[in-house]
């Protein structure tokens, strides 16, 4: 009886992302990491919160905008205490969100993210088509990594290998959203 095994993985990154970007200060690009704290400024019923960023090499500051003029009801009473404590866990949270990156226009310093491939589950199926792995991998926080280095990470292989077995049609696979789903049929 053959069978077919599901694998389903998820992406996480380790730490906040790495900002690269020209530090005024320092006259280049350097990197600005994640200071978990956060700035909280009160303009009458308005507020502005950022997460403070900073140039490793002379600690000049970078805000990222989370909330911009934004008003004081709308921000839920328990998320706005913990910008006021400058809670580590929030500032992580903000730190692995691309969206905020983007809309403060931060270029992230993609090859300095370490991440790592957390397994959801697995499963096996008997199956009439032959042996047949399909792994899913989901890429929550969009983490810009090439199809075949992902293959090659999560089946222990080189990239070599991955290119011939790519060629021969052992491996197939697709992107789905922020998913990369890998067929490979096991041949003996
Ligand atoms: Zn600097």
């Amino acid at each position: 009886m053959s069978y077919l095994k599901k694998i389903e993985y998820e992406i996480i990154p380790q730490d906040s992302f790495w900002v690269f970007r020209s530090c005024p200060k320092c006259g280049r690009k350097t990197h600005f990491k994640n200071t978990k704290k956060f700035r909280v400024n009160a303009n009458g019923n308005k507020l502005d919160i950022w997460l403070i960023y900073q140039c490793e090499e002379c600690k000049h500051t970078l805000n990222l905008a989370i909330y911009e003029r934004q008003k004081v009801s709308s921000i839920p009473k328990e998320e706005y205490q913990s910008f006021l404590d400058n809670n580590e866990q929030l500032a992580e949270m903000y730190g692995k969100n691309m969206q905020l990156f983007r809309k403060n226009k931060a270029d992230i310093d993609f090859d300095s993210i370490e991440y790592d491939f957390v397994k959801l589950h697995e499963l096996l199926e008997n199956s009439d088509c032959g042996e047949q792995m399909v792994i899913t991998i989901n890429n929550p926080y969009q983490l810009k990594l090439r199809p075949e280095k992902q293959i090659a990470e999560v089946l222990g292989l080189s990239r070599s290998q991955v290119k011939n077995l790519l060629e021969k049609g052992e491996i197939e696979w697709k992107i789905l959203q922020n998913r990369l789903i890998i067929f490979r049929n096991m041949v003996y």
